[in-house]
């Protein structure tokens, strides 16, 4: 639970170039009601690669230089006056302009003149929010050098002026939104403000509103543009004819119209639609679900569990490929390969049933990965006559249910639906992602075990419950 405050400052940070990129009520609020929330797991862990990408960047540059710690904005300018070679932890600030920064790292150029540099876990320097916080600092140094990210993947990338229309974006829209009174008008987003420390705050007044963007499929614009149009809530949307709504960005052809239409009457009565007959393909299922680390050294997303539940799919007949840590890789995808060309030759239909596109991208990512794009069990698995079926396709292309998201566990915890419970209620993608870190950093064998036990307990749930789906699909809607 959430506890909000007022905070005491309001300089514009680099660091709130993330919240102002994803919602502007978020980057508002905090500068207004700063929310005490506790730091998921999952998160604490991102946090923590990230201070030691941090510590290992910081090791290389004391390698070569001698690297002042700066424990103040004085200090920080005290150590640029005397020509040191590095600083970690600066802070900058520009009173004036009401800016603050805070750059891993100083370092000093040949013209005497400091650049500055971020270590960050991420591949690319591209994205926004890395472009803005260098942006920034290069500001805060008011000099022409570029700034400097020592990437996640061991890359040096260089950012120079092409950072300053975002970074001028960023600050022009952050004093806006400093001056304004009134938290701002926003749509909600599902896969923004689920996630987010102010969702308590803001989901209400999106209920009381029956703001159209909380239907699945209505992107945030077109629930503006169809608030224009005189469609201002769900009540409203549920009663109108396909004809009567115009096109708007996102919501455009009779399709997509009805589709919202029935998702407004299916999130006020909680009916399900059924658009079409449900076609499921023919053949012996085996349902399948990877976990996979996208932590590891080399940021190479490390598959630690393949899981599959052949007939006649009770606990007993899941089976696992499962790797120690990234090392075995390679093993482990071998593994994989083998067990499907066992089942192959043992069921002559197959049909591997997976939920999203995730399980179908992570073996075309491994195939290149091995430069097996040739091997005869890839080219089955990804070809023509692939047996691999995403179960998400015919429920997205056939049903409206009474939900906000279509991710499995919304389909299968929801009490009027598959109503699946999973054995661990806390267990999820990011969960298992957690827990396999533990595994990879505890000495105690019995700690291991069990960590990996409950691992194993969380995918094993994951296909029983797309074998569940399959059977509710089966015994409803084919
Ligand atoms: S809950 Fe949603 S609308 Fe509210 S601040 Fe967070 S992301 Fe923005």
């Amino acid at each position: 639970m959430a506890i909000y405050h007022r905070p005491a400052q309001n300089l514009i940070k680099p660091s709130d170039a993330a919240s102002w990129i994803s919602c502007i009520r978020r980057a508002w609020l905090n500068k207004n009601l700063t929310a005490d929330f506790e730091v998921d797991a999952f998160n604490q862990l991102l946090f923590d690669t990230g201070l030691e990408h941090e510590a290992s960047v910081l090791a290389k540059l004391q390698d070569q230089h001698e690297v002042h710690h700066a424990a103040s904005v004085d200090h920080t300018r005290k150590l640029m006056q005397n020509g040191v070679a590095v600083i970690y932890q600066a802070r900058l600030l520009n009173e004036q302009e009401g800016l603050i920064g805070y750059p891993d790292f100083l370092i000093r150029h040949e013209s005497g003149q400091y650049q500055p540099a971020d270590a960050k876990l991420s591949h690319s320097e591209h994205k926004k929010n890395i472009q803005i916080q260098l942006g920034l600092y290069r500001r805060l140094l008011a000099n022409e050098l570029p700034a400097m990210v020592f990437l996640g993947d061991g890359r040096t990338a260089i950012l120079g002026n092409e950072t300053d229309v975002l970074a001028d974006a960023f600050i022009t829209g952050m004093k806006e939104l400093l001056s304004m009174p009134q938290q701002p008008a926003v749509r909600y987003s599902h896969s923004k403000c689920r996630i987010c420390p102010y969702y308590t705050y803001c989901r209400p007044e999106f209920e009381t509103q029956e703001d159209l963007s909380l239907l699945y499929g209505v992107h945030g614009s077109a629930a503006s543009h169809l608030t224009d149009a005189g469609i201002s809530t769900i009540t409203q949307l549920a009663s109108s004819d396909v004809e009567t709504i115009p096109d708007v960005p996102y919501l455009k052809g009779p399709k997509r119209k009805q589709r919202a239409i029935l998702q407004a009457k299916s999130f006020l009565s909680g009916e399900i639609f059924q658009l079409n007959k449900v076609e499921l393909p023919e053949g012996t299922w085996i349902h399948f679900d990877i976990e996979d680390n996208p932590l590891t050294p080399t940021r190479e997303r490390h598959v630690y569990l393949w899981g599959l539940l052949a007939p006649p799919y009770s606990n007993k007949d899941y089976d696992t490929i499962w790797t120690d840590d990234e090392t075995q890789d390679y093993q482990g995808w071998i593994r994989f390969l083998e067990k499907i060309e066992q089942y192959r030759t043992q069921y002559s239909s197959l049909v591997l049933a997976h939920y999203s596109n995730h399980e179908r991208s992570t073996i075309k990512k491994y195939s290149k990965r091995y430069a097996m794009q040739d091997h005869a069990t890839v080219l089955w698995l990804l070809g023509n006559d692939s047996p691999l079926f995403d179960m998400q396709k015919p429920v997205l292309d056939n049903l409206v249910l009474p939900l906000q998201g279509y991710g499995l566990k919304d389909i299968c915890k929801h009490p009027n639906l598959v109503n699946f419970q999973w054995e661990n209620e806390e267990s999820g993608s990011q969960w298992s992602v957690v827990q396999f870190s533990r595994f990879l950093t505890a000495t105690n064998l019995q700690d291991k075990l069990k960590l990996k036990s409950e691992i194993l307990g969380y995918n094993r749930d994951d296909v029983v419950a797309t074998r569940q789906l399959e059977e509710w699909l089966r015994s409803k809607f084919c």
